[in-house]
């Protein structure tokens, strides 16, 4: 019953719960899905008042930590919304290098409390994004190539189970839940209350160099970046979106991060930019500049997302020769959406000293990412700004090798996020975990059979190796 429950509850047609709904979803495209009743937990205790009450009457149960989930996949109808944004209790052992942290805190307040200690964990590129579907999505994260998806830091949770029950799953206790945990995003099956994480010491210098050129310089940039992204240490950041500089036509910037514990090592890595072909074209560059995650987010990414807009996201991990993606880039070029619209290419895996991945639900991962976000204000162009993204995002299948969660548009395009042997281990999971289907899963879900997609016929990129 509602009266185990301390925070509020609220039910459809009560009064705030249409702003509490639509603050539930952290962009202006809210989708039209309504919980019939959404409960802000104050507490572990909550979440399983929470749980039992869903039960009670008969409703399925949605989660939401931050909200910043591009599809609303938190928003369902015939549900009880449990949001966790209030749990955001922190600690941190130096000494043993570990922590926890509730779902509510976000990943860039849990880094800036870490900094004050000389410590790091691999959180989001962008200032709002809340650690609970971060990191239960995976974690794509600064510096991510040199600890893995974020996921791979979790040693254990605590959850409530669908029969209320509170738990702890690590490696040895409930570790199938832990698997699950890894990599399931919102197709996960219990509500995470509590991550316990590996802290890592900070490295000294973080350095950042810029690169800003026309579109028509496109072509040869990208093609660099699909040569040397996979051998570089850096981390790079290549993003594509209409700017003032470029008369707000397209404008390619290649922001490139060392995080290394000297300053001549972070210019040695960064050093390799300077070869570019396209360098001559170069508008303008800003060149190792120490920096830090939180000074990066705030001015290099964040600006590109602006929650009075609506948005859709899509992408696709990627090994393939930049020439067989061009045509569609080319076509992109000539019809690109208004700012802040814009596609990122990061440089992710297969580099040397790549950390080893742990048994875990997360397993599709390639060299490359691609992110590609519409944002629009007007509703009326709801369906035009989907179709581009979408279509686009499909006219790349063939040279896919899968797509992140963290960027998902399910809904309109299902594809492969986890191979087909740990999405039949997830559905046997659900099945013991949650047997009465209380849980909603993932919106729109995996494309059958994807295993078999996208990735036979694709013509792997040139290697240069080191
Ligand atoms: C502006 C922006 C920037 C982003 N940048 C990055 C980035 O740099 N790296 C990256 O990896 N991702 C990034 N993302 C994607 C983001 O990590 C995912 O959308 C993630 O799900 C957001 O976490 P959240 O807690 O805010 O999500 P929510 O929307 O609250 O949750 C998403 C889903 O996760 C599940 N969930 C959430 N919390 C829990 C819980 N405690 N227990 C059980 N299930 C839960 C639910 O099924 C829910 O539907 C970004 C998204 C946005 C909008």
């Amino acid at each position: 019953m509602a009266n185990h429950i301390e925070g509020r509850v609220l039910r459809r047609g009560d009064y705030r719960y249409e702003s509490l709904r639509r603050d539930a979803c952290w962009h202006a495209g809210v989708p039209d899905r309504y919980p019939e009743v959404i409960v802000l937990a104050n507490n572990e205790d909550d979440v399983v008042g929470a749980v039992k009450l869903a039960g009670e009457e008969d409703l399925q149960i949605a989660v939401r930590s931050g909200g910043h989930s591009w599809s609303g996949s938190h928003l369902r109808d015939g549900t009880v919304l449990i949001d966790l944004s209030n749990l955001r209790h922190v600690t941190v052992d130096k000494e043993a290098m570990t922590g926890t942290a509730q779902p509510g805190i976000k990943g860039s307040e849990l880094n800036s409390m870490l900094a004050e200690k000389d410590l790091f964990f691999p959180t989001g590129h962008c200032t709002g994004v809340s650690i609970g579907g971060y990191l239960l999505q995976g974690g794509f994260a600064w510096a991510g190539r040199d600890y893995g998806p974020a996921c791979m830091s979790v040693t254990a949770i605590d959850a409530v189970t669908s029969d209320g029950e509170r738990i702890h799953a690590d490696e040895t206790r409930n570790a199938d839940l832990l698997w699950a945990a890894r990599g399931a995003g919102p197709g996960f099956f219990a509500v995470v209350t509590r991550f316990h994480v590996k802290l890592y010491p900070r490295k000294r210098i973080t350095m950042n160099s810029g690169y800003f050129w026309p579109a028509s310089a496109a072509r040869d940039v990208y093609g660099f970046v699909h040569e040397i992204g996979r051998q570089t240490p850096t981390e790079i950041n290549l993003m594509c979106n209409r700017d003032p500089m470029t008369n707000d036509e397209p404008l390619i910037s290649l922001n490139a991060t060392a995080f290394t514990d000297t300053e001549e090592e972070a210019r040695e890595q960064l050093s390799v930019f300077e070869s570019c072909p396209a360098h001559a074209h170069v508008l303008t560059t800003r060149l190792n500049e120490v920096t830090d995650t939180a000074t990066l987010s705030r001015l290099g990414t964040d600006p590109h997302y602006d929650e009075t807009k609506h948005y859709l996201a899509d992408n696709m991990w990627t090994h393939a020769a930049f020439d067989d993606l061009w045509p569609n880039f080319e076509a992109m070029l000539k019809t690109w959406p208004p700012a802040p619209s814009h596609m990122v290419l990061y440089n992710w895996g297969g580099h040397e000293g790549q950390p080893e991945r742990p048994p875990m639900a997360f397993s599709v991962e390639d060299e490359l990412y691609y992110g590609l976000y519409a944002a629009w204000s007007d509703p009326a162009d709801d369906r035009k700004y989907t179709d581009w993204v979408t279509n686009h995002m499909r006219a790349w299948e063939p040279y896919a090798s899968g797509i992140q969660l963290a960027d998902e548009n399910l809904v309109n395009r299902p594809y492969r996020f986890v191979s087909d042997e740990n999405l039949r281990r997830l559905d046997d999971l659900r099945a013991t975990w949650d047997p009465h289907g209380l849980f909603v899963s993932w919106l729109g879900g995996p494309k059958p059979g994807a295993d078999a997609a996208g990735v036979s016929g694709m013509r792997r990129k040139r290697t240069v190796d080191p």
